[in-house]
């Protein structure tokens, strides 16, 4: 596993879940989301509505998972949750959906993987709060109607552009994570310190906050790691010492490239003098499979401006050399 991947490991999940915020207010960063979620919270909750639906979208690690949490919280109503994939025929969705109580907020993470035939399901759940079933085959095969309780549906996806048209148009909310500033992670180091009841030096909570590529899961992580050098090299503290002895021998660098992104930077630059280079290319130079780099290890990259895409292929920017101190060869 990475220690720089945006994606949960299975052990971490019960540590995550512990540490949560409960409300907006606790909610640290995506000021814009966050303003725009309470207005309708607040809407909905005066005309004793339930919430419209929420579709939230962006890389993994962001906090939709707790986001959907704390809407239910905020609106005073239960969470169901389940998955895209989790839901395989349409019986499935039925079973879920039957079971809500009025104003639930069911929360179906990965949206975008379910299957069509469940989908086309969910269309007059969403917008007529009713399940049009058809039961038997054949020409004894009828349809039945089916009332459902009025709900929230929050949809979370990493990947918005592989949502069907008519399920996107069927979220009243729209709502786009934001990779966090350095400032926002650094609060939610010092919040999860709290929470874990260890001493930490500010100027460390910026330091792992400017190492963890935008995402509160990585920043949680590589807090966890650096806390265990503490206990083990010094006092429990974390002090900005250890903090970058600890982030160094884990080989995440200053803007938190690991061992991957340096080589595939360095792939570019040594092999195919910055670029451009078509991402195949790249893909078997290195030995990765060509839609790895595409959705896993590029988006931080292209995020900070590291690499471009052209129509050309990849190249690496000026901020590269600068990054790893050398020169910019002439071309
Ligand atoms: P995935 O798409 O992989 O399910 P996610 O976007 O749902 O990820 P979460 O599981 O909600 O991400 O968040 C990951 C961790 O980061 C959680 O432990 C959560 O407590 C913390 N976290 C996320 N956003 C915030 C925030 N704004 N303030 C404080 N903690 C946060």
């Amino acid at each position: 596993e990475r220690l720089v991947s945006g994606d949960s490991t299975y052990e971490e999940q019960e540590i995550e879940f512990s540490l949560r915020p409960q409300n907006l207010t606790q909610y640290i960063g995506q000021d814009k989301v966050k303003h725009n979620l309470q207005i309708f919270i607040e809407a909905a909750k005066l005309r004793h509505e339930a919430l419209d639906h929420v579709l939230l979208y962006g890389p993994p690690g962001l906090g939709k998972t707790t986001l959907a949490a704390i809407i239910a919280n905020e609106m005073g109503v239960n969470l169901r949750t389940t998955s895209g994939p989790a839901i395989e025929r349409p019986g499935d969705l039925a079973a879920v959906l039957t079971a809500l109580e009025p104003g639930d907020v069911l929360f179906i993470d990965e949206i975008h993987r379910l299957h069509r035939s469940v989908e086309e399901v969910l269309y007059s759940a969403m917008e007529d709060f009713c399940l049009d079933i058809v039961i038997g085959k054949g020409p004894t095969a009828k349809s039945v109607r089916v009332d459902l309780p009025p709900f929230t549906l929050v949809g979370a996806t990493t990947r918005a552009g592989m949502l069907s048209a008519p399920l996107r148009d069927r979220f009243g909310v729209l709502c786009r994570l934001e990779y966090y500033e350095e400032y926002d992670l650094a609060n939610i180091v010092e919040r999860t310190a709290d929470v874990f009841t260890i001493g930490i030096e500010q100027e460390a909570t910026i330091e792992i906050a400017r190492r963890s590529r935008g995402t509160p899961r990585i920043a949680n992580r590589l807090l966890r790691r650096v806390r265990d050098f503490a206990q083990v090299r010094g006092d429990g503290t974390i002090t900005n010492e250890i903090t970058r002895t600890a982030l160094e021998l884990l080989q995440v660098d200053k803007r938190g490239l690991d061992h991957i992104d340096h080589k595939l930077l360095r792939g570019i630059i040594e092999r195919f003098r910055g670029g451009p280079v078509g991402l195949e290319t790249i893909a078997a130079s290195i030995g990765e499979e060509a839609h790895t780099i595409e959705d896993v290890y590029e988006p931080y990259l292209l995020q900070i401006g590291f690499l471009q895409r052209t129509p050309r292929g990849r190249v690496v920017t000026h901020l590269v050399y600068e990054h790893f101190q050398i020169e910019v060869p002439e071309k």
